[in-house]
């Protein structure tokens, strides 16, 4: 069971031009195994938000909790998954996923069969050898999953992990990830600026406004699951987005 929550978080960076209120009185609660976006423009907290929740990032008031417990530093209860996938060149595919469990301590045999069953869950068995640089965008961010998962953490923390990617690989991410929490139920928080994949993937959106970086609604999907491409052409679904859509546009 793993639950993660913030409470009245307040950052401020300063800057040469002024103050920037990156996020001010920000509360959220994510259950056990519930998926939830943060939904919102570039610049409007985000990303702060997730490095605060896994204590990358301090905030500078307000409360961070993990099943009840504060959160004051990364630790290996939280898998975090980054936008630029930030992969260790020099090691293998294999090599970046047993990464966080030689930290861990873990024997040599158990580091190589953890990793081989990851390989296969997200689906790069025969690439186990290869480099970063050797692999797709696409590829190299199913690493970037892998090694958040290796290390088996309660919940996983995801900035925009598939930004980079072109559209096409970009849905098959969203279906690879849907399948693997499905098999792994991990607690989620997934940040995007993309409508269609925060309603695709989600439980619940949080839409988020900048300037300061606010909460805006907390909006329940209500769609069946497992997700597949017909979801995506139905009318409620066309109906979130456009309802998603006005109230960004509202507030900016
Ligand atoms: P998002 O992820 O939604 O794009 P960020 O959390 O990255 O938003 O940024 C929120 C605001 O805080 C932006 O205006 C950004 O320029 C500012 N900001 C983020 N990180 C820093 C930093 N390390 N130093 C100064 N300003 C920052």
């Amino acid at each position: 069971m793993a639950s993660i929550e913030a409470h009245n978080v307040c950052k401020t960076y300063p800057s040469r031009d002024g103050d920037v209120v990156a996020l001010d009185n920000v509360s959220l609660k994510v259950t056990d195994s519930e998926f939830v976006s943060i939904l919102g423009p570039s610049g409007c907290g985000k990303s702060t938000l997730l490095r605060i929740l896994d204590g990358l990032t301090k905030a500078d008031s307000g409360t961070l909790l993990m099943d009840g417990r504060p959160i004051e530093r990364p630790t290996q209860e939280r898998g975090f998954v980054f936008q630029s996938f930030n992969l260790f060149p020099w090691r293998t595919v294999r090599g970046n996923i047993e990464f966080g469990m030689e930290i861990k301590g873990v024997p040599k045999s158990e580091r190589h069969s953890v990793a081989q069953r990851l390989v296969e869950l997200v689906g790069l068995t025969g690439f186990e050898r290869k480099y970063p640089h050797e692999l797709s965008g696409g590829m190299q961010q199913r690493v970037g999953i892998a090694r958040a998962l290796a290390i088996d953490p309660a919940v996983l923390l995801m900035d925009e992990p598939f930004g980079a990617l072109d559209a096409q690989t970009r849905e098959d991410m969203q279906d690879e990830l849907l399948r693997v929490w499905a098999a792994a139920r991990k607690t989620v928080l997934f940040v995007t600026h993309s409508i269609e994949e925060a309603i695709y993937l989600s439980d619940r959106v949080l839409i988020m406004t900048p300037r300061p970086g606010r909460i805006l609604a907390d909006i329940h999907v209500p769609f069946t699951r497992p997700r597949s491409e017909s979801h995506r052409t139905l009318p409620e679904f066309s109906a979130l987005r456009h309802d998603i859509h006005s109230r960004l546009k509202a507030v900016r």
